[in-house]
């Protein structure tokens, strides 16, 4: 296995009546060895963005990560998934059985969810604060773990939840929330891993004509 860059965009081409999955944009058709000439737009190679950033890059975000290894590595579609979310300057508050957590590294391949647009200025001057205050509160101690019921969703999605009401707005269900802004992004993740083992493995994969392409959807379970 040749590890790529996590960060990497694959590329798509389409030859042999196939979707061609590769790191690069090959010269010849890897199933036929034909040289690849691009004449319709159709053909033409396509991008397929990481899902992936580094969180600690990521300001006012929830972000989302294999509590143990990497998505890229060791991660196998229905491992536990731990949460956290990101103040201004990168550091990624997180919430287990030892209390809350201020991660400075850790969280270099996640799944991130931008949480403030950039104009909000109001709220980005008191983020940092509301993150602070909001984590020191007794709710979130040690003792109050739950690993079902009391657990690192509940404290991210209970800190949206703080943050919509100071802005008077409507607050989001674990449901509402889980379908609207996770299961999208982690749908497209999988996908993406399914992709990126097998071009790490065979240099490229394929998948037939006409197909929604080759990821399994993958069972989220978000626990610690
Ligand atoms: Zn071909």
């Amino acid at each position: 296995m040749q590890p790529l860059d996590s960060e990497k965009s694959l590329i798509k081409i389409s030859h042999c009546s196939k979707d061609i999955f590769a790191s690069f944009v090959p010269k010849y058709c890897p199933l036929c060895g034909q040289s690849l000439v691009y004449r319709k737009l159709e053909d033409a190679p396509v991008s397929i963005p990481s899902p992936f950033v580094n969180g600690h890059r990521e300001r006012c975000s929830f972000l989302l990560k294999p509590t143990t290894g990497t998505f890229l590595s060791g991660y196998d579609g229905s491992s536990d998934l731990h949460v956290g979310i990101t103040n201004t300057k990168g550091l990624v508050y997180n919430y287990n059985e030892a209390g809350v957590h201020k991660a400075e590294y850790g969280w270099e391949q996640c799944v991130s969810i931008p949480l403030v647009q950039p104009d909000m200025y109001g709220l980005l001057k008191q983020w940092d604060l509301y993150l602070e205050q909001f984590s020191v509160a007794e709710i979130w101690q040690p003792h109050r773990y739950d690993e079902h019921l009391h657990n690192c969703y509940t404290y991210g999605l209970t800190f949206i939840n703080c943050v919509l009401s100071a802005q008077k707005q409507q607050q989001l269900s674990k449901s509402e929330f889980t379908e609207k802004f996770v299961i999208p992004r982690t749908r497209k993740a999988s996908k993406y891993i399914t992709i990126y083992k097998e071009i790490c493995k065979n240099g490229f994969f394929t998948v037939g004509h006409p197909s929604e392409g080759g990821g399994t959807t993958s069972t989220v379970h978000l626990t610690s």
